[in-house]
């Protein structure tokens, strides 16, 4: 199977205050299965560190009060021709970001707080047809991935 991951679960230092969310639960999906890294923000040409961004009414918004709703965009696209290319039907994002998270995203506010929605990557992947887990839902994307290898049997 090829898994579609945030580049910053892997370990990747691409994240907007230029550090990573390395995740070793989310590495290990790697001992069965290849991991196609990528990171939206940097595909858009964002630059590493950045400025924290949060969607408020739709569009994308960084803390300097700049619109990069485009920016977004374009990473979006560029992460959806990876995953067609590579052939991705599953995909694991770095949850609450304004670009990965699925199903929670902070508020537009830069208070922590948190919203129901999709970031702009993960709404197109989804709108897609790819499945989407967060890096708090391995074991539930592992159920899956071992009952889909026991159908196969
Ligand atoms: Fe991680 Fe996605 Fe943000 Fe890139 S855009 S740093 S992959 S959460």
């Amino acid at each position: 199977m090829k898994i579609l991951v945030s580049a910053c679960l892997l370990g990747k230092s691409c994240k907007y205050s230029g550090g990573s969310n390395k995740n070793e639960r989310v590495i290990a999906l790697g001992e069965k299965h290849q991991l196609v890294p990528v990171c939206p923000e940097y595909s858009a040409q964002l630059p590493i560190p950045r400025p924290p961004a949060e969607i408020l009414g739709g569009r994308v918004f960084n803390n300097l009060g700049e619109d990069i709703t485009e920016k977004f965009l374009d990473g979006a696209e560029k992460t959806l021709y990876i995953a067609e290319e590579y052939g991705c039907r599953i995909a694991v994002l770095k949850e609450r970001s304004p670009s990965c998270g699925f199903g929670t995203i902070y508020d537009g506010t830069f208070t922590g707080k948190t919203v129901s929605g999709n970031g702009i990557t993960a709404q197109l992947l989804y709108d897609n047809g790819i499945r989407i887990f967060g890096e708090s839902q391995i074991d539930r994307l592992n159920k899956i991935l071992e009952d889909e290898e026991q159908s196969y049997e």
